[in-house]
């Protein structure tokens, strides 16, 4: 049989138009689709061997060999998969049976910048090679033993040719001779980098030019049980560029809502505390092996920015483009489905090893509140992995909201928590006497972002979440001694008059035990402790604008009590121990800006005490 020549059909004809005259800038990938065409080739003829075809060459395992000649300017990819017989080249190189092309044609027209990476998604990642090749050559065998070789040349738009050809062992050998501006393609450096990035684990080895290239595996894609530690270890190592251990890892698959095989690691460090600024997500996106992308955008939400690994999924439809993939409902349902997965995770862990999870916790746990405050979706499984001391737990433990719930008595309806510098601040808060003299427990939350995460999170397990400074409680006795409940309010009239406008309003406190006074935010907008996160942040900043307490007075204190005496004799010695009294409880809440302020009063005071003597 001679020589035959053949037109492409429409379709493709207009895809090599386009293909053939882009400018697109990532032309490597048709590296990564000659070698994946490679691959389901070596597949389809293990598959063949496996179902008892008589296969020609069986000696000749499934491999992938490129080679590069730089002073031809040529690039080759053969491999020895499955081979196409005559019918197989017409119909595959050159007429199209699925709709690949259609989609993918509608798919440029709709885009400004045509995004030719996805080109393989499509089913019609050969033609890719036009992008940089202006011959390509085919020469081809099947695995069936009595079929006889073929050569498929094509100089692009024109059509293609098939011929006979004689002694080809089984397989595929795509030679490429490169355009003059896609010359780098015949480097042998060029071309090890492309396969690294896009083809490391494709199943089959994979030489260049004599030099083996991929030696990790796919192990994602295998089963657990039949995977050893080592191999995770080196794995992580080839894709985390981290020379330590992953803190965690999570191997797992799916077959509903999405076929998903993924592979994730949390490194021991995060590398946002450790001055690198903020980190990228190093989760690859990979359909059967092969890379789609890397560092998928929208993956997984930012606040699980520090993940690395692997996703696979098949099911990776045929109309998403890269700039369209964060949008895809398809990328929202992964996102959704791998985040659920990774948060059930960890809370698995945090009872599995609760050791290891303390680890993560402390370098992980802003990334979760972070979560909290801005992902509504996954607020209850992050509302489980909080973790806080407690005033029930000894210094250094914490505690989780679902233990603190369980310890909750019956006739207590709020989880309560207080903002502190460190544990022995929270304990000698006036806002804990209330707590303590009750017995009910109290987390104490040391982190700044602490309030927000309270704030969004709102409630946990249908109990509200209250800061300690705006619980409303009483004091379960009452204390001997105490004002009468009327001379009690006649004195927070007279410190109102008394203190002005350096206080909001003055009331007879109920949950005040070892301390004369304490003052209670009555500003909606701005809490005491968002004050002082806002001035640390800024503290150069301009003065926030004054800010207004209630001021709240145990009766039962003996310093009130004397006050109260003291205003009928001596007025202008009590209003300087009521201001002293006001600025004190504003020490104790930590809202005293400037403490000197009070130095020279402080110093008057002690003077007439003094002289008393
Ligand atoms: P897809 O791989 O998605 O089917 P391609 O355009 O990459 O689309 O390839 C078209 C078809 O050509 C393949 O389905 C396959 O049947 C055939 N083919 C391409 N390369 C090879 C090869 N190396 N060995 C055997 N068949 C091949
Ligand atoms: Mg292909």
């Amino acid at each position: 049989m001679e020589k035959e020549s053949h037109h492409f059909q429409a379709e493709i004809q207009q895809l090599l138009d386009i293909v053939i005259h882009s400018l697109y800038t990532d032309k490597e990938i048709f590296i990564r689709e000659l070698i994946s065409n490679a691959a389901d080739a070596c597949e389809k003829l293990r598959f063949g061997q496996s179902s008892g075809q008589a296969i020609y060459q069986p000696e000749i395992a499934p491999a992938i060999t490129v080679t590069t000649d730089d002073k031809a300017g040529t690039i080759t990819i053969a491999d020895t998969g499955c081979g196409m017989n005559r019918g197989d080249l017409v119909e595959n190189l050159g007429t199209i049976a699925h709709s690949g092309t259609k989609a993918f044609l509608k798919q440029l027209a709709e885009n400004k910048k045509p995004d030719i990476s996805l080109i393989g998604q499509f089913g019609v990642g050969f033609y890719s090679a036009f992008m940089v090749a202006k011959k390509v050559t085919v020469l081809t065998r099947s695995l069936a033993a009595d079929e006889p070789g073929w050569q498929w040349v094509s100089e692009g738009m024109g059509g293609y040719e098939i011929s006979p050809a004689a002694d080809l062992p089984r397989g595929t050998k795509v030679t490429l001779e490169l355009k003059d501006d896609a010359k780098e393609f015949a480097q042998a450096q060029t071309v090890e980098r492309i396969i690294q990035r896009y083809s490391s684990f494709v199943p089959f080895p994979i030489e260049l030019n004599g030099k083996r290239l991929n030696t990790v595996q796919a192990i994602w894609a295998r089963n657990k049980n039949d995977i050893k530690e080592e191999e995770y270890n080196e794995f992580y190592t080839f894709i985390g560029h981290d020379h330590e251990k992953p803190l965690f890892r999570l191997h797992f698959s799916a077959d509903a809502p999405l076929a998903i095989q993924a592979l994730l690691f949390v490194p021991q460090r995060n590398f946002e505390t450790l001055g690198m600024g903020r980190i990228d997500s190093e989760v690859n996106l990979y359909c059967r092996k092969v890379l789609i992308q890397a560092k998928a955008k929208g993956l997984f939400p930012d606040w699980l920015r520090f993940l690395k690994g692997v996703v696979d999924s098949e099911d990776l439809p045929l109309n998403i483009s890269r700039e369209t993939m964060q949008d895809t409902s398809l990328m929202q349902k992964l996102n959704k489905v791998l985040t659920g997965r990774f948060l059930k995770f960890l809370e698995e862990q945090s009872e599995k090893e609760p050791e290891t999870y303390g680890k993560f916790y402390h370098e992980y746990h802003r990334f979760l509140k972070e979560g909290v405050v801005t992902d509504f979706t996954h607020k209850d499984a992050l509302g489980k992995l909080l973790r806080y001391e407690s005033s029930a737990l000894e210094a250094g433990k914490s505690t989780s909201l679902a233990d603190y719930v369980k310890r909750m008595p019956g006739d207590q309806k709020e989880i309560y928590c207080l903002l502190a510098p460190n544990r022995s601040a929270a304990e000698a808060s006036p806002y804990f006497e209330v707590f303590k003299e009750r017995k009910w427990e109290v987390l104490f939350l040391y982190d700044a972002w602490d309030e927000f995460v309270i704030e969004h999170l709102h409630s946990f397990e249908e109990k509200p979440l209250r800061l300690a400074e705006k619980a409303e409680l009483n004091l379960s006795t009452k204390h001997e001694g105490a004002l009468s409940e009327d001379a009690a309010k006649d004195l927070a009239k007279w410190l109102k008059d008394t203190l002005g406008d350096k206080v909001n309003e003055v009331r007879v406190s109920q949950r005040l035990v070892e301390s004369p006074g304490v003052v209670a935010d009555s500003d909606k907008f701005m809490t005491a402790s968002m004050r002082r996160i806002m001035k640390a942040m800024k503290p150069d900043g301009p003065d926030l604008p004054a800010a207004k307490y209630d001021f709240e007075i145990n009766p039962a204190h003996p310093l009130v009590g004397r006050l109260n005496a003291m205003r009928q004799k001596d007025t202008a010695l009590a209003g300087s121990v009521a201001e002293q009294l006001l600025d004190n409880a504003r020490v104790a809440a930590g809202l005293l800006e400037d403490p000197r302020t009070m130095l020279s009063r402080l110093n008057s005071l002690l003077e007439k005490v003094l002289a008393k003597e």
